[in-house]
């Protein structure tokens, strides 16, 4: 570690910029942020130094600058000259500010390109909403020290809050309730641990499509109930110690009954656990993600639904297909392909007038699928896309007529899940050579 990282408490207190230009009138705008009384000057003078806790330079003549260093440097008072990291008695990180929470990353000087990119990760990680939080803690430091004079009680309290519910309602916007959440909670004493289910979709498999409050819920986790879907780069996002119950189904081969996984929920929950149960793609797009909900309001579980990014808008955006088109498409129909005893039943009538159709499990029905449509009148030379593991780097599209594309798939289809577009709109296809 090449610079002792401090927070400076500059307010009330005098500060000097030297320089004419963008640089020296941001560090001046955030001087005063920070509450300091701001001198600027386009040239340096020594006089200017006297009763300053910090100076900072920019833009301005080389002579002037390193004046300004070399007496700011001999008279104790904290330098920085922007961009010249050998004029600098203390350099400026990059700030993610998150008031009161505030974010500090540096390079020692030697690479703040890195350091930008680390904070814009941060950035990613730490939503604005982490600020309000914050800030409800500070509000309610003074009752829980109070209630709770001892310092590790006081610490599980606020552990309990602004990793659990409260921080939860926070991050849902809902500010107020977060507020009598946190209340209610000093109210009450130490707290028993409450369960709370998230059914979390997972998105069609990178880590990055998962959103960031999947993300944030998986990281704090007690238990992952997944399915098979679910992919392990981002199963790997949860807390190295966090226990992951398998309950996937492949077709047919129900591993875990749909009552067993419901009531395995309401267990975990029962028993004080933060469970995550997670989804591939959205948990409420025939992910029986509803179900469950229902189950756990039943047994007055509290839990709360993460939407994901499902499988027709990772494959359309994957194949660079759009759903909808001016020309081409006004409505989107999801359809499921899964059959029941092995009929296919469905609203062929309904679905041939459709203008986008995006048919999940569709692996074992496609000829099914083609000849109820066409019973119907639909175009068996309609444009249709056979998008196989869409949204992952292995994703695997074939493009062809209906008819065509039913009559190759067997041939073509090899492993994952895949997911057929039907309509107008695959002709509008848009794709890298
Ligand atoms: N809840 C999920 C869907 C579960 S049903 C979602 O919202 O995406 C399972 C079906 O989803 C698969 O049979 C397949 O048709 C589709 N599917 C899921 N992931 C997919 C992917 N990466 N590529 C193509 N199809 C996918």
């Amino acid at each position: 570690m090449r610079h002792f990282p401090i927070f400076l408490d500059l307010a009330g207190r005098r500060a000097l910029v030297i320089g004419d230009g963008p640089a020296a009138a941001r560090k001046a705008a955030s001087l005063r942020e920070a509450g300091a009384e701001v001198a600027e000057h386009k040239l340096y003078a020594p006089h200017l130094l006297d009763g300053c806790a910090i100076a900072i330079g920019a833009d301005a003549p080389e002579p002037d600058l390193v004046a300004l260093s070399r007496d700011g440097r001999a008279r104790g008072i904290p330098v920085n000259i922007v961009d010249r990291p050998a004029l600098c008695g203390f350099i400026t990180p990059a700030i993610v500010d998150r008031d009161p929470l505030t974010i500090a990353v540096g390079s020692g000087g030697a690479a703040p390109v890195l350091a930008r990119l680390v904070r814009a990760r941060i950035e990613a990680a730490v939503p604005p909403a982490f600020g309000r939080l914050g800030a409800l803690a500070a509000r309610f430091r003074e009752a829980l020290r109070a209630r709770f004079p001892d310092l590790a009680a006081r610490r599980r309290v606020l552990e309990q809050a602004l990793g659990g519910r409260v921080a939860d309602l926070v991050f849902a916007g809902r500010d107020e309730a977060a507020s009598d959440a946190f209340a209610e909670m000093i109210a009450a004493g130490e707290p028993s641990p409450r369960g709370i289910v998230h059914l979390v979709g997972a998105g069609p498999g990178p880590a990055d499509l998962l959103t960031l409050r999947g993300q944030r819920l998986l990281g704090e986790a007690d238990v992952i109930v997944h399915d098979r879907l679910v992919s392990d780069e981002v199963l790997a996002l949860a807390r190295r110690d966090a226990e992951r119950m398998f309950v996937g189904k492949a077709r047919a081969d129900h591993c875990v009954p749909q009552q067993e996984i419901n009531a395995l929920l309401v267990r975990l929950a029962h028993a004080g656990k933060r469970v995550v149960r997670l989804k591939g793609g959205d948990p409420l797009v025939f992910g029986r993600g509803g179900e469950e909900a229902e189950a756990l309001a039943q047994a007055g579980v509290s839990f709360e639904i993460v939407p994901g990014v499902t499988a027709a808008l990772a494959c359309a955006a994957g194949a660079g297909i759009p759903l909808t088109h001016r020309d081409a498409a006004r409505t989107v129909t999801f359809v499921t392909g899964h059959t029941k005893d092995g009929a296919l039943d469905l609203d062929w009538v309904t679905l041939a007038r459709g203008e986008t159709l995006a048919v999940y499990m569709c692996a074992a029905s496609l000829a099914r699928l083609h000849a109820g449509l066409v019973s119907a009148g639909y175009d068996p030379a309609t444009p249709a896309a056979l998008i196989e593991r869409g949204g992952t780097d292995t994703q695997r599209v074939l493009v062809l007529p209906f008819e065509r594309l039913v009559a190759e798939a067997p041939a073509w289809v090899q492993s994952g899940p895949a997911l057929l577009l039907l309509g107008e709109v695959v002709g509008h296809r848009s794709h890298q050579a």
